[in-house]
């Protein structure tokens, strides 16, 4: 996929399929992320409550620890998706900033097919990353 129309179809199509299988019995929340890496795979997630609460996790961190765990290290686009079009949260945002550079895309889309795309940078500005340690 070279295509960037085709890519961001796809990744709706793949945060879409991920929102289904979202264990959210407390909130009833139902979050889908798809992201692709440098290599083009991609990958996504879902999210995860827990009785605990604190416990939980969010789809963009289920989706990004998926594709870290696979050996992956650079993300270069995200989708989340949700009925009402939720942004991701700080923690998400921090995670996703670890795995992304400032012009990596992050597109919010909603169940009337709206979207909104951002930057990292716009989303994240002035952030805290693995270039202040060095890395
Ligand atoms: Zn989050």
């Amino acid at each position: 996929m070279n295509n960037t129309d085709d890519i961001n179809k796809k990744l709706r199509e793949e945060a879409i399929k991920a929102h289904l299988n979202a264990y959210s019995p407390y909130s009833h929340a139902k979050i889908g992320c798809a992201l692709i890496t440098d290599k083009g795979i991609i990958y996504s997630g879902c999210n995860v409550e827990n009785g605990s609460y604190g416990a939980t996790v969010c789809a963009e961190r289920i989706a990004i620890f998926k594709a870290v765990s696979c050996g992956e290290r650079k993300i270069t686009k995200l989708y989340v998706y949700s009925k009402d079009g939720w942004p991701p949260c700080g923690m998400c945002r921090q995670v996703i900033r670890e795995f992304t550079n400032d012009n990596a895309e992050v597109i919010i889309g909603n169940e009337r097919g709206e979207e909104s795309v951002y930057t990292v940078g716009q989303i994240y500005p002035l952030s805290f990353g693995p270039s202040h340690l060095g890395i």
